[in-house]
């Protein structure tokens, strides 16, 4: 089970919720070479002009921290020149004088923001800091100044007002159907004064968002447990206390033990400490996280951003911001959503109370006096794990090399279904020495895009894991994806191999998912590109691709101990596959905590929003209410550290589990065809993956299935069907 950030999210996050045409990947794919002789080509800034290099790969080595602001602003300039000729044409709107000229705008703002934005989660420093801080509202401002322009909306209402008798093909013709919708739900339809308030709003909400992650990557990295003495570390893998004790010399606590926060509520070291005060400490300090006073407490922002944007949502026209964010997902409703999440939460928590009285015993066969608590559920887990499966998680790691895990195993499951190829390339410049470039190829050898693999942790990486798109495909332009995908391996000492756990490994096949969403794209236009679909269907290609981890042919070929090259003995891969449905019922009560509390934020008026102060009752009382408040069980991100509802996520965090609807019907769908085939991969490709945002995403699930969702397979995947039936 993986529940990740995507690029959505990552550009959203960073520009703000509504921003529409620039926000949503996709939107701001308006990458291309450079058709405007206007642009002073020969000028040092590497921005400036499209990136000579093979695909438009950013030149990393020419960009500098102080490149970025003079792009910016270049960028917004030229960009607002373009709109405003656009919007004063003398001449009828036509659909290329108006539509297809916005999409040709603002190329250079796109070209900044995606590098700049991607540096900012995956590589920042403190310039980047002060700079997102100082952009955001300015960016905001300037998305405003478009889509509040109500010459520009005229032009766009006259096309879309003709668009049955133009002669469009599909895809053009849905293009003027969305930019009308963005334009629309921007606020394009307000009256001046409310324009005005829906500015400074946006604008507010820019800043507040970009706070909010900044305050969270320092409040991590100040939250991080240092430990005096080996000997509480008893239970860690050597190789891990190596890892924490390198993480304590690169912070000059020499001689001590240092264990780095991951973004989620849960800490991978809980599930082997045998301290249980040090176990404890952790969780507290995961826990407070954002909460506990301090430079770095997000409470007085959460407090503005869930009013703000109930302000927002009633100004333009809805009950709440849900409602809003919902009516422009496949889910369409508040109704619907909750609708699922009541559903599943009775069983998922009846499941984990079920998991916790297994806990119990052990806790009470080994004599200890206490009740499971929420820093135990991990490392008691492990003991029923190897109780009732014989399995150990840590004895997986050896045979799961990372350069197996991508070479042998994700590009090897992909070559089989799509045919595709991969090969390293060494001549393109890097943002540090441990990231790899491979080029990817059509099985009839044609250049198909670049993958960039970031995988290791570092203390100025966001947490968690996302795909994003450098260079977005279009036909428009002829441009080509340059996809990445991060991830946050802990890396090991220098000279030892990185051995993965079997969830990262899971997350690898999650995460190119989404790299073959955007690479595989083939639209005309880049508002369409790769995985600018609904929110609540874009991790469902990335969930697809999960299957493979564990397929016995993919596994075979990589799953292979990193000194002896011995195959993942049988019995262990059996254990495994024995043990997928266990502890289900935490994995899920978990997620729907944090699914739960991002409606419960999102579904309130200005007026019930709470001030700084009542944040956490807040939180208390949305829990309780929902029937998910199971102490043992915390949401899986608290409020003040859930960083997808503060950026692009809001209200849409049921996505992932609205998605793997859809994704557990594929993957049978996958299993009665046949499996692994290239047959199977080539029509996935043709009928969904392929397709980006062209079409109406449940239009492209039933053209891939032949059938409606079914939620069946959900339910038993996740051990939630009704007892007894
Ligand atoms: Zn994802």
């Amino acid at each position: 089970m993986t529940y990740r950030l995507t690029l959505t999210a990552a550009l959203a996050l960073s520009l703000g919720a509504a921003s529409p045409v620039l926000a949503a990947d996709g939107d701001a794919a308006k990458e291309a070479k450079s058709d405007s002789g206007k642009l002073e080509t020969k000028t040092v800034n590497p921005f400036f002009a499209p990136s000579p290099l093979p695909f438009h790969f950013p030149q990393f080595d020419k960009i500098h921290n102080e490149d970025y602001k003079p792009a910016f602003e270049k960028g917004m300039r030229d960009s607002e020149a373009e709109i405003l000729a656009i919007a004063n044409n003398p001449e009828p709107a036509t659909f290329e004088n108006t539509i297809v000229a916005m999409e040709r705008s603002g190329q250079l703002l796109t070209r900044v923001a995606r590098v700049f934005f991607s540096q900012a989660g995956t590589n920042t420093n403190d310039a980047i800091q002060k700079l997102q801080a100082e952009m955001a509202p300015k960016l905001s401002a300037h998305t405003d100044k478009m889509v509040l322009n109500s010459k520009l909306f005229a032009r766009i209402q006259a096309v879309y007002d003709q668009r049955d008798t133009l002669g469009l093909d599909a895809e053009s013709k849905r293009l003027v159907e969305r930019y009308r919708t963005d334009f629309v739900r921007a606020g394009a339809q307000l009256s001046d004064a409310d324009k005005t308030k829906l500015k400074a709003m946006n604008s507010e909400l820019a800043s507040l968002s970009t706070q909010f992650s900044q305050n969270l990557l320092k409040e991590t990295n100040a939250s991080a447990i240092v430990v005096d003495k080996r000997e509480q570390l008893a239970g860690l893998s050597d190789d891990a206390i190596a890892a924490t004790s390198e993480a304590a010399k690169k912070r000059d606590l020499d001689g001590k033990f240092v264990i780095p926060l991951m973004n989620t509520t849960g800490q991978p070291s809980l599930a082997s400490l045998k301290d249980r005060d040090l176990r404890e400490r952790i969780m507290q300090a995961s826990l407070n996280r954002g909460s506990h006073g301090g430079d770095f407490d997000n409470r007085a922002i959460v407090a503005s951003v869930v009013k703000l944007r109930a302000e927002r949502a009633a100004l333009l026209g809805y009950p709440n911001h849900a409602a809003y964010v919902l009516e422009d997902e496949t889910a369409g409703t508040v109704g619907a959503v909750n609708k699922l999440l009541a559903q599943l939460a009775p069983p998922a928590v009846a499941n984990a109370r079920a998991e916790a009285v297994d806990i119990q015993k052990v806790i009470d066969k080994e004599g200890g006096k206490f009740k499971v608590s929420a820093a135990d559920w991990a490392y008691y887990t492990e003991k029923v794990r190897k109780e009732k499966y014989d399995l150990d998680a840590e004895q997986l790691r050896p045979y799961f090399e990372m350069n197996n895990v991508l070479e042998k195993g994700v590009f090897f499951a992909a070559t089989k279904l799509y045919g595709i190829t991969f090969k390293e390339r060494k001549d393109l410049p890097l943002y540090l020495p441990d990231i790899r470039v491979f080029e990817v190829f059509e099985e009839n050898g044609d250049p198909l895009a670049l993958f960039i693999v970031d995988y290791y942790a570092r203390s100025n990486k966001r947490g968690g894991a996302w795909a994003n798109a450098y260079v977005a495909q279009s036909k428009l332009f002829g441009t080509k994806p340059v996809i990445a995908n991060h991830l946050n391996v802990p890396k090991p000492p220098e000279g030892e191999p990185t051995l993965m756990t079997y969830d990262e490994v899971n997350t690898a096949f999650h995460e190119f998912g989404h790299a073959l969403h955007g690479m595989f794209s083939n639209v005309t236009y880049p508002r369409f590109a790769g995985t600018s679909v609904p929110r609540d269907f874009v991790e469902y290609p990335s969930q697809v691709n999960e299957m493979w981890t564990a397929w016995p042919e993919v596994l075979k070929n990589y799953a292979k101990h990193y000194k002896t090259g011995e195959p993942l003995p049988k019995a262990l891969l059996d254990k495994v596959k024995a043990s997928e449905k266990f502890n289900q019922g935490f994995a899920t009560t978990e997620y729907l905590g944090a699914a739960l509390l991002d409606q419960a934020w999102h579904q309130i008026t200005a007026d019930q929003a709470p001030d700084a102060d009542g944040v956490l009752a807040f939180e208390a009382a949305a829990l309780k209410k929902a029937g998910v408040d199971y102490a043992p069980v915390p949401p899986r991100y608290r409020t003040t550290y859930f960083s997808h509802i503060m950026g692009g996520y809001s209200a849409g965090y049921y996505a992932y589990i609205w998605s793997e609807v859809l994704d557990a019907d594929s993957v049978e769908w996958f299993k009665k065809n046949g499996g692994l085939t290239r047959k199977n991969g080539d029509h996935f490709r043709e009928t969904l993956l392929s397709r980006g945002g062209s079409e109406d995403a449940m239009v492209l699930f039933r053209n891939f299935s032949g059938g409606e969702p079914y939620v069946q397979p959900l339910l038993e995947r996740r051990g939630l069907t009704p007892k007894g039936k």
